[in-house]
């Protein structure tokens, strides 16, 4: 134990070790000593395309797309049901990833112009897109619904309204589900946390007196020409472990179908049971099987619907960091090393300040919600001691931290190699240009070979919408 550490960071018995669940499949160390992913050696990548990179195994992203939609389509038609995969293509999308999504079969959630415009221009079937979003503009609902996509899943009743006069206007009739405040608690940051009362998320299901805004925006969208009513969704929040929560949510919700047939006579035939499954960063996380979320979720959504006596609706779920996350890692190259004195006096505790060529503006999740990393060397294995470290950007900020605590050898110096992993998800898709840094590059890597799939920016493109 050591006072500066948290409780789950111990000595590791081997510094040069990888722990799976952090990393893609197909990453190793090399009989060099090197981290490797599809047989491709870190020190290479770093030397084709620089440093800071994202290292992408798009094996990986392909086999964990498909555990999704397999695991969650046979746990679902063991009830009678079908269930559907949506990617969340904000945790990180280009081109080239829409289409893998798109050849694996799943859906794809956007909540933007911008990212409908990726997946137009990846060639995305539009009606296996969704739009999300809690301030969707004119501009958006009129794209979603001039590029047909399938579900405008609507947020307010004031959004209700602008979808339903958008869609008459163009005399067409859109497609929505309702994002609903399940209310239910989930257990995680505060900012990813979605579905209790107190945020900007969703229609509340509450109600003093009269009717919900759920309730409100069912009865509307049922009695409107230009709106078809899909079903539902919630997202209860991100980083989740517990299928406790799913389980709420998914009872609400299905307790609010079977409200709306009572009232309407009508049975709403989606039901959204939004993303969130946690992935681990540190050994500190526990992410549960796939398996073991798709068979609770059957279950409880069977045994809601039989209490409600309401057939099982189609399923789908949104998973973004679980698909992308552990598929990625982040490769740096470590500069100034400094050892800060945490304690006075002879053998007083040390912690080890390694900065790398990158920091908050490629991964601002440290910052944003205090999020922990892991971090290996990577263009060697080093019998050195390992050392209590915290590597830190070169970002003007104290804040800049990429990986709070960790275990590195004690003789990681400049020009050494260092692979953070598990950063697929929410870095590069919330990369900034912050102190005119330019943003790295996305590499994807398959058999053997490495492609660019993502440039990194260029002094040109920092400049370029600078007028002068
Ligand atoms: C962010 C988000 C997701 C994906 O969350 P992950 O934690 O990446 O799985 C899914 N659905 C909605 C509506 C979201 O906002």
């Amino acid at each position: 134990m050591n006072a500066h550490a948290p409780a789950w960071l111990t000595v590791p018995d081997d510094v040069n070790a990888l722990r799976p669940d952090e990393w893609a499949a197909d990453v190793a160390r090399s009989a060099a000593g090197e981290v490797s992913v599809a047989g491709l050696p870190a020190a290479e990548l770093a030397r084709e395309f620089g440093t800071p990179l994202f290292v992408l195994s798009e094996e990986d992203f392909r086999r964990r797309a498909r555990l999704f939609r397999d695991t969650f389509a046979e746990a679902f038609k063991r009830i009678g049901a079908e269930a559907e995969v949506y990617y969340a293509g904000k945790s990180f999308l280009c081109t080239e990833v829409a289409r893998w999504v798109e050849s694996e079969g799943l859906g794809l959630d956007t909540c933007s112009a911008g990212e409908m415009l990726v997946a137009r221009r990846a060639g995305f079937p539009a009606a296996r897109v969704a739009l999300h979003g809690n301030n969707k503009s004119a501009a958006e609902i009129a794209r979603a619904l001039d590029d047909g996509v399938g579900r405008i899943v609507s947020d307010s009743l004031d959004e209700l309204s602008l979808v339903e006069r958008i869609a008459r206007e163009r005399g067409v009739v859109a497609p929505v589900m309702l994002r609903l405040k399940t209310g239910v608690q989930a257990h995680t940051h505060e900012s990813i946390a979605t579905a209790h009362e107190d945020q900007k998320f969703g229609l509340s299901m509450a109600s003093d007196e009269g009717r919900s805004e759920a309730h409100e925006a069912a009865a509307r969208a049922i009695a409107s020409e230009h709106l078809e009513l899909l079903g539902v969704h919630a997202h209860v929040g991100s980083q989740i472990f517990e299928p406790t929560g799913f389980e709420q949510s998914a009872a609400r919700l299905i307790a609010f179908l079977a409200e709306i047939r009572d009232e309407h006579g009508v049975e709403l035939s989606e039901l959204d049971l939004g993303g969130g499954h946690g992935i681990a960063y540190t050994p500190e996380d526990t992410p549960r099987p796939v398996a073991e979320l798709a068979e609770a979720s059957a279950d409880v959504v069977a045994r809601e619907c039989a209490a409600h006596s309401l057939a099982v609706p189609s399923v789908s779920v949104e998973p973004g960091r679980a698909i992308v996350g552990p598929t990625t890692f982040t490769l740096y190259e470590a500069g100034t090393v400094k050892d800060v004195r945490l304690e006075s006096g002879a053998g007083g505790a040390v912690r080890r300040y390694v900065a790398v060529d990158g920091g908050m503006s490629d991964n601002p999740r440290p910052v944003l919600y205090g999020a922990d990393y892991s971090v290996t060397l990577a263009s060697r294995t080093s019998a050195a001691e390992p050392v209590l470290s915290r590597v830190v950007g070169k970002h003007c900020e104290s804040g800049d931290i990429v990986v709070r605590y960790a275990y590195l050898p004690g003789d990681v110096a400049a020009g050494d190699l260092l692979a953070v992993p598990a950063t697929g998800a929410y870095c590069w898709a919330l990369s900034s240009n912050y102190n005119y840094l330019p943003r790295p590059a996305v590499v994807a890597v398959r058999g053997g070979e490495a492609r660019l799939i993502v440039r990194r920016e260029t002094e040109d493109d920092l400049l370029a919408r600078d007028i002068g």
